[in-house]
């Protein structure tokens, strides 16, 4: 019996500071990968193809999603964005924990199909740090940054649907909260016995 992993959602409303967060909890943790996500939307100038996420055209997302490549897939802000069952699956078997960096309608998706994925949640500390995080990103203009606005306390009322709420208000406390869900969860009795098969064969043989 070996380790199958964890899978984990991410969500928040834009500016929550969700990437940075991911990525250095990424960094720090062994056997924990994020999944890069294909999207319809136009790549900004600082993203790369294939490490950001697959920039696709629609006809190519629309095909993908005709051959059911997608675990769950979503349209926000009017772009289409779906995570690789294929590459999911892979790396649950092989024993990596996956995180998946999606919206609320995708982690609801993924809860459905797969009841046993944990859903964690991030908060800012309040509406105002949000504005001011998602105008120092300097990606989007005025009228992108409003619509982003009202849509992130719609996303945000979606937190009551999630296992794990943290609020990143200080960055290193909110990745500590990270840390510690990801061990609490390898921790886990039942994630033990596989991870502990030979020992736990050895004391009791
Ligand atoms: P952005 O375009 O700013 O990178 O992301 C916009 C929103 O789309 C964010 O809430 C992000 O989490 C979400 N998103 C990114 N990839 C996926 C995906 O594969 N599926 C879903 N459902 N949402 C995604």
């Amino acid at each position: 019996m070996s380790r199958t992993g964890t899978l984990y959602t991410v969500s928040a409303p834009s500016g929550a500071g969700k990437t940075s967060l991911v990525a250095a909890l990424v960094e720090r943790t062994e056997d924990l990968r994020v999944s890069v996500s294909h999207t319809t939307r136009e790549k900004r100038s600082e993203e790369v193809h294939g490490v950001n996420y697959h920039f696709v055209g629609e006809d190519d997302f629309l095909a993908m999603l005709e051959d059911a490549a997608f675990l769950e897939h979503a349209k926000v802000f009017g772009n289409l964005y779906g995570t690789s069952q294929a590459w999911v699956e892979e790396q649950l078997e092989a024993g990596i924990d996956v995180i998946l960096e999606i919206d609320w309608q995708g982690a609801a998706q993924v809860k459905r199909l797969l009841p046993e994925t944990r859903a964690i949640f991030i908060l800012p500390p309040s509406r105002l740090t949000l504005l001011q995080r998602l105008t120092a990103r300097g990606q989007d203009d005025s009228t992108t940054i409003e619509s982003r606005m009202a849509e992130a306390v719609e996303e945000m009322s979606h937190y009551v649907e999630s296992d794990f709420l943290v609020v990143n208000e200080d960055f290193d406390k909110a990745l500590a909260e990270l840390q510690a869900i990801v061990s609490c969860h390898r921790l886990a009795t039942d994630k033990q016995r596989q991870t502990l098969e030979a020992l736990l064969n050895k004391l009791f043989s």
